[in-house]
């Protein structure tokens, strides 16, 4: 069967189940939309886009922001970021503080809140935090090659208004020197990545060059080394989903990372990427029809890691 009938039949397959799971509405931006909204679409090396449903409505991307920002923050200093940041699962969930304190304030890694707020510090290294999402903007559309690709300004907004507990996570880490930027400084670009607005087809796309050791299959411009794609791939494994992590790899196999937009990013290596959006988060705040459509997806393609 071809990818392009496996995601319809996916799309089928995981249509009873639309409007599943709790809409995240800690940020009040996020709690209107609307449950029902069902994407997916994989990106493939010949430059193939094969989508279903609502894959080209832009959402709200989230933490999968973050696997983005790690790649740049890795090119930009390097090795040296993980004097900083973990590589280790966290147990916990995305916000939580509770390891910090006896940690002496370096996150277990950067996919959690904690990890991705050193991870911002980095991008914007000597920099303002206007030209570090000035970078990220400008290499997010030209990895997708759509320059129409932005974040949605209400969305950070709404975030920054009700941001307390990053806040919270950013001056604990602060007081243990892992800060280097002022707080309001990193957050306000933290909150920027978060809001950024993708559909399925264009963060599919994005995302390729992870499937591909580091180069995008399409153009041949090599983004990352051979060595960071398979770390970052790494960490999405086993970190993409906060306490939800081990399940996720159970269940699909595949490095992936969620959001509480309800998009699920997943990278196939040597096959291509996978993105889902729908708005219903389980507890860890993964989207539930989301990941049941992954397994459905990998159970047709033979995609997981594992065999
Ligand atoms: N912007 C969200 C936050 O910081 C990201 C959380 C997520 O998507 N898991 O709370």
């Amino acid at each position: 069967m071809n990818i392009e009938d496996i995601v319809g039949e996916v799309a089928t397959a995981v249509e009873p189940h639309r409007g599943e799971g709790k809409v995240a509405d800690y940020i009040p931006a996020l709690a209107c939309i609307d449950p029902m909204k069902f994407g997916i679409a994989v990106a493939t090396p010949d430059g193939g886009c094969h989508a279903a449903g609502d894959a080209h409505e832009g959402f709200s991307v989230q933490s999968i922001s973050k696997v983005f920002t790690l790649s740049l923050a890795l090119e930009n200093v390097g090795d040296a970021l993980w004097q900083r940041v973990g590589r280790e699962p966290s147990g916990t969930s995305f916000n939580s503080i509770v390891q910090l304190e006896k940690e002496n304030g370096i996150p277990r890694n950067p996919l959690i809140n904690a990890g991705a707020i050193v991870v911002t510090d980095h991008l914007i290294d000597g920099n303002d935090a206007d030209a570090a999402i000035d970078w990220l903007l400008r290499v997010l559309r030209d990895h997708a090659e759509d320059a129409s690709i932005d974040f949605d300004a209400e969305v950070a907004r709404s975030e920054s208004e009700t941001g307390a507990r990053n806040r919270s996570l950013a001056w604990f880490m602060k007081s243990f020197g892992n800060l280097e930027n002022d707080v309001e400084t990193v957050l306000s670009a933290y909150f920027r990545h978060c809001a950024l607005r993708l559909s399925c087809a264009q963060l599919a796309r994005a995302a390729l060059f992870l499937a591909f050791d580091g180069k995008d299959p399409v153009t041949g411009e090599r983004i990352l080394t051979p060595q960071r794609c398979r770390r970052i791939n790494a960490i999405m494994m086993s970190c993409g989903h906060y306490d939800n992590s081990g399940d996720f790899a159970f269940r699909i196999g595949l490095p992936g990372k969620s959001g509480v937009g309800g998009g699920i990013l997943v990278v196939a290596p040597g096959e291509g990427t996978v993105a889902v959006w729908s708005p219903g988060l389980n507890e860890a705040g993964t989207s539930k029809v989301g990941a049941l459509a992954l397994e459905a997806l990998v159970e047709r393609t033979g995609w997981s890691v594992f065999g």
